[in-house]
């Protein structure tokens, strides 16, 4: 996903729950990871070329690590692995085929009417990533070439899969499925802290989380 709508659906997601500051360091974090030197070898950050597995250990891993920071009482670690996590559970929807699997069961639904984590569709077999065909798909970043190399590559690479911006098909539904999932993310997590662990973690006195 752009970066422009990770700012977006982190916002819409988290923002009621998270002061100012922690919001902006969540962010700060989650767009940390399309930095240059995280988008290489880091498949499983953004979901690219069926990194599966090791998509579903790192949220994991974020997770458990935001816990221990925040019970540490390290509020900006807990942050910053959390920021982490909801990129990669964001990027899921942009780089996977998961809106087509799920609009195929459900035809005439509207975007906002997607579930994230419908479980038919995550144990899909026909689910499937991006792949990125380097050398050559780096020339379909550079807008002026990307008509003359879109023809030459396959059907499951980035360029003709992913929805990172509103050009693309299934952009709303990516991004339904995006924020939901991380608001989702939020209460999984918000379920393992006790009350004055949640206001650590959030920046929000207890009971406005
Ligand atoms: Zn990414």
């Amino acid at each position: 996903m752009n970066k422009p709508y990770h700012v977006a659906m982190t916002r819409e997601a988290l923002g009621p729950h998270f002061s100012p500051t922690a919001l902006e360091q969540l962010i700060e974090a989650n767009l940390g990871q399309d930095s240059l030197i995280n988008q290489v070898a880091h498949d499983h950050f953004h979901f690219d070329n069926n990194s599966f597995e090791s998509g579903y250990a790192y949220i994991e891993t974020c997770r458990r690590k935001a816990i221990e920071a925040v019970r540490a009482g390290q509020a900006a670690q807990a942050r910053a692995d959390f920021g982490r996590l909801t990129h990669s559970v964001q990027d899921f929807y942009s780089h996977t085929n998961y809106t087509a699997l799920w609009r195929e069961l459900h035809p005439n639904a509207a975007p906002e009417q997607i579930d994230p984590l419908l479980e038919s569709c995550l144990s899909d077999p026909r689910l499937h990533s991006a792949r990125l065909y380097y050398p050559l798909e780096i020339l379909a970043f550079v807008p002026p070439f990307l008509p003359l190399v879109a023809p030459l590559l396959p059907a499951d690479s980035h360029t003709h899969m992913h929805k990172d911006d509103p050009s693309r098909p299934d952009f709303d539904y990516a991004c339904s499925a995006a924020t939901q999932r991380t608001r989702v993310e939020w209460l999984l997590l918000a379920e393992s802290l006790t009350d004055a662990e949640k206001a650590v973690f959030t920046g929000q006195p207890a009971g406005q989380h």
